[in-house]
């Protein structure tokens, strides 16, 4: 009976530390735990968006992307008395607008969205693209107009209401900070926009800033993940491991359990990174001295989610595509990003093509996810890590110089932009999971980049690939 006690005892503890050991390696990977969200349903939109489409933009010729999250939503009104009314009129608005701010120079019309009497809502350079708008906010904002002149009037009730909504849309897809500040245009630049009855009435919103435009706000800003809807996109989920400790010994959850919450309550009670390292001129244009490919130029799908990656990260993960093959062209390699997104989201479910960017045989770098979205790529790693596929099979060959030599620019890139620790570690994708990636030949030369990190390195990486295996 004693010796029965003490091996259930002893077993108890085994088990305990097991346990205990997998939360501790899953939290120390993964940052936070990750809800999953794969089979909940998007929101339906409470509000109807036309698309350029739909109003017939001409295309737009400034296509410069915006860092998101952005802390600002700036508030216009056209100033223009007779405010649309119809669909009809409110998109013959849009394409007049945008052939004045064409006509000024401005490759598009200035607004990210309007909004017409009618509640309707019409896109103009949408959630991805800079603005022109309010001067230095424009690289730091959603700038949305109102149509109308709206100093005296009071706009539409579903007007304003689609305002809000717009608003929430952009914060659930991580284009706006959940802390942004809210301004009506004059709060940038010496204007009447968006007219006194608007400003009024904005000022009674949620995150109404009284004050000024203050070009240094967002060095203070941090940037906050936890009211953002994560999307599955390749995440785990950490919950599992306290699963599989309930599923030996339902005791052991009742030890689990308090040791768990007093991690997370730790996890949390740490400061999420800020946006200090980043210069907010340094995003009017982003320039690279490699070449360097955007979404739209490998014509990528829009990703159905996205969730924001905790920056700067500590890892960078290097992958092979193994398939497509090597590609030495544009139109090669293009297709080659396009065929990764179709299998990545058509067969495996996931939202976007998994990795943060794809480097050719041409030496072009192709942005994936980007810089601050949370990617697809290494099981347990995604949280912490940005992930670069080089494109091809490096089995037994080495890519071409030019290709890792745009592998390392860009990496260097993401350091000089903050999204990437200075003395980050990189390893290969075989390190952190059961696979060959990046190819052998390919793992050797990385073997030898000042950066390559074994892994694990030390105790306090706390990794052991049965026991991962083990929990998921
Ligand atoms: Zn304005
Ligand atoms: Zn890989």
């Amino acid at each position: 009976m004693y010796t029965n006690q003490t091996r259930r005892s002893c077993e108890i503890v085994e088990m305990f530390g097991k346990c205990v050991y997998l939360v501790l390696f899953l939290l120390n990977v993964s940052g936070f735990p990750q809800k999953n969200v794969a089979h909940e349903e998007t929101e339906p939109q409470s509000y109807k968006l036309y698309s350029r489409a739909d109003w017939g933009a001409k295309l737009s010729t400034d296509e410069r992307p915006l860092k998101t999250p952005v802390p600002y939503v700036i508030i216009h009104h056209t100033a223009i008395p007779l405010a649309c009314n119809t669909t009809e009129e409110c998109m013959a608005d849009m394409r007049s607008m945008q052939s004045y701010h064409q006509g000024l120079g401005w490759g598009d019309i200035g607004y990210n969205f309007c909004i017409g009497n009618d509640g309707s809502a019409y896109e103009g350079r949408g959630w991805r693209w800079i603005g022109i708008h309010a001067g230095k906010a424009n690289s730091l904002s959603v700038g949305i107009c109102l149509i109308g002149d709206w100093r005296v009037d009071e706009p539409p009730a579903a007007m304003l209401q689609t305002a809000k909504e717009l608003i929430r849309d952009g914060i659930m897809r991580g284009v706006i900070s959940p802390s942004y500040r809210l301004m009506g245009h004059g709060q940038v630049m010496s204007t009447e926009c968006p007219g006194t009855r608007l400003l009024n009435e904005i000022s009674t919103w949620n995150n109404y800033w009284p004050g000024q435009f203050d070009s240094s706000h967002h060095a203070h800003l941090v940037k906050e993940y936890s009211s953002i809807r994560l999307c599955e996109c390749g995440g785990e989920l950490l919950i599992l491991a306290v699963a599989k400790c309930r599923h030996n010994n339902s005791a052991m959850l009742m030890l689990v359990l308090p040791v768990f919450s007093a991690i997370m309550l730790g996890v949390f009670a740490v400061p999420p990174p800020t946006l200090a390292s980043i210069d907010p001129e340094e995003n009017e244009v982003i320039t690279y001295d490699f070449p360097f490919v955007s979404r739209a130029g490998w014509q990528a799908r829009t990703p159905t989610k996205r969730a924001p990656l905790s920056v700067p990260v500590e890892y960078v993960v290097l992958h092979h595509s193994y398939t497509p093959a090597a590609c030495s062209d544009r139109a090669g390699c293009a297709r080659a990003m396009r065929s990764m997104q179709d299998f990545h989201m058509d067969d495996r479910g996931w939202c976007d093509v998994g990795y943060n960017f794809g480097v050719g045989g041409d030496g072009v770098a192709y942005e994936g996810r980007g810089w601050d979205t949370l990617g697809a790529h290494a099981l347990h790693f995604n949280t912490v890590s940005l992930g670069i596929c080089i494109i091809g099979d490096w089995t037994d060959s080495l890519p071409p110089a030019e290709q890792l030599k745009t592998v390392k620019a860009l990496i260097e890139a993401g350091i000089s932009q903050g999204y990437i620790k200075p003395d980050y570690k990189i390893v290969g994708h075989r390190q952190v999971r059961d696979t060959k990636c990046p190819g052998q030949a390919l793992f050797e030369e990385i073997k030898t980049w000042p950066h390559y990190s074994k892994y694990p390195a030390s105790p306090d990486d706390l990794v052991d690939m049965k026991l991962v295996k083990v929990a998921s």
